[in-house]
């Protein structure tokens, strides 16, 4: 019976009202939406008390020496916050803006993705703050190896594998792979994902966010009954996710009218030439420069752009309390992790605007880290078409897994995904019962 499988518990800890402290604070943005779902599923109060933790929280101090003879110390970090479903997954993120509050935010999102599309696979994030650009390949190196050394008791392909995210790339993973391999005595490919395809890497994994985010995009328009042919559609952030996602929903007949990263965005009612922007980008590194036609638009601007799909591909917290009533896209597909607040989502939903919750929409790119592993555990590698053909399968499945759930309870397809997640996760534990 379930019930003999129920947590011992001896107090009831559950908010009473949803509490939106810090609209900025991704911990508790990511908390409030956990809790409503929480709520709903009727989760029992040992388990709650349980997945509102992160099970390991490392802080390291990285000592580098730089090129010009001195030594500087970084900060860095890696959270695992649930690996009962498997090995702890997720990227690292080297920024100025990294802390704490958002890796463990960002570590328990990773624990909802991985469960939400199915993979046996817990959550875990990392972070080192420092600003990349700033920094020489031979200080990135050095930075990377040190940062992984701080953090090897956790590493390892039955344990934690990390990926790239913010500012990490297959290089920065190649080194990770490394340096584990170096203190393991024998090359391990399978302790870091996002590869090079050389060292273990997997085919279609560098398009595999953006490829889940477009076959998102095609789902929530099926859905609500709206062509995908002509559909207008703004990205903000133009890295590996937006310019992938851009690239992709072209292909699909979608008019990409706005495009932006870091340096601004540009408008054009025409269409944007994406693969243009894709070589302005790979020359220049970055938007900067390109005309594509249009005019020039802020990345606050692009937000609020009369577009029939909105993709926010850059970080987190760009839709907020301030700007959600303004948003005019009927459909918000989330390449980013966690860039609406708790406080908009309310507000978008009052206005009809159909999300696709980052959980859901961006889990292309750990499903492909997920295809990676197994193929390097069974040294055995696939095709590129193979790859897509799974990924479409899983993301097309899961879309509709959070559809029917957000239908059968009638609530927005953000809870729908917690719920589902948490659901499964709450299961594993109730059948592994807490260890003495
Ligand atoms: N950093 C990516 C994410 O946020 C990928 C994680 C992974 O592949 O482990 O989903």
């Amino acid at each position: 019976m379930a019930s003999d499988l129920r947590l011992p518990t001896n107090s009831i800890v559950r908010p009473d009202k949803e509490t939106f402290l810090n609209e900025e604070n991704p911990f508790e943005a990511m908390m409030s939406r956990f809790d409503r779902a929480a709520q709903l599923l009727d989760l029992e109060p040992g388990l709650y008390k349980v997945l509102r933790h992160p099970e390991k929280q490392i802080t390291v101090s990285i000592p580098v020496l730089m090129d010009n003879g001195e030594v500087e110390v970084f900060t860095g970090y890696r959270v695992l916050y649930n690996t009962s479903r498997g090995p702890a997954k997720g990227g690292i993120r080297f920024d100025m803006h990294v802390d704490m509050e958002e890796v463990k935010a960002l570590a328990a999102w990773m624990t909802w993705k991985c469960a939400v599309v199915n993979l046996p696979f817990g959550g875990a994030k990392g972070g080192v703050i420092c600003d990349p650009l700033k920094l020489s390949v031979g200080e990135l190196e050095r930075l990377t190896r040190r940062y992984t050394t701080g953090i090897i008791n956790t590493l390892g392909p039955d344990s934690d594998v990390p990926a790239p995210d913010v500012n990490t790339n297959e290089r920065v993973m190649a080194w990770i792979m490394d340096t584990y391999s170096m203190a393991m005595r024998h090359t391990v490919t399978a302790v870091v994902t996002g590869k090079p395809i050389e060292l273990g890497g997997s085919l279609g994994r560098r398009e595999a966010t953006g490829r889940g985010v477009m076959i998102s995009t095609r789902e929530a328009l099926k859905h609500l009954g709206m062509r995908i042919e002509g559909a207008t559609v703004a990205v903000q952030g133009f890295g590996n996710v937006g310019s992938v996602a851009a690239d992709l929903l072209t292909k699909e007949g979608c008019r990409v009218v706005a495009v932006s990263d870091k340096s601004g965005g540009i408008y054009n009612k025409a269409g944007i030439d994406v693969p243009a922007a894709i070589e302005h980008v790979k020359k220049h590194r970055s938007l900067e420069g390109f005309a594509g036609g249009g005019e020039h638009v802020s990345n606050d601007e692009l937000l609020l752009l009369d577009v029939d799909v909105l993709v926010p591909a850059a970080l987190e917290n760009v839709i907020t309390r301030h700007n959600a009533g303004k948003v005019r896209a009927k459909v918000i597909v989330e390449g980013a992790n966690g860039p609406t607040t708790a406080p908009a989502d309310a507000i978008l939903d009052e206005k009809g605007v159909f999300v696709v919750p980052d959980i859901l929409a961006n889990a292309g790119g750990v499903t492909v880290s997920y295809f990676e592993w197994v193929q390097d555990r069974q040294a055995y590698f696939w095709t590129e078409d193979v790859v897509n053909e799974r990924l479409t399968e899983i993301m097309v499945r899961s879309f509709n897994d959070v559809l029917q759930l957000s239908l059968q309870h009638k609530v927005n397809m953000r809870t729908a995904a917690y719920m589902l997640a948490i659901s499964r996760v709450a299961t594993v534990h109730r059948l592994r019962g807490i260890y003495a």
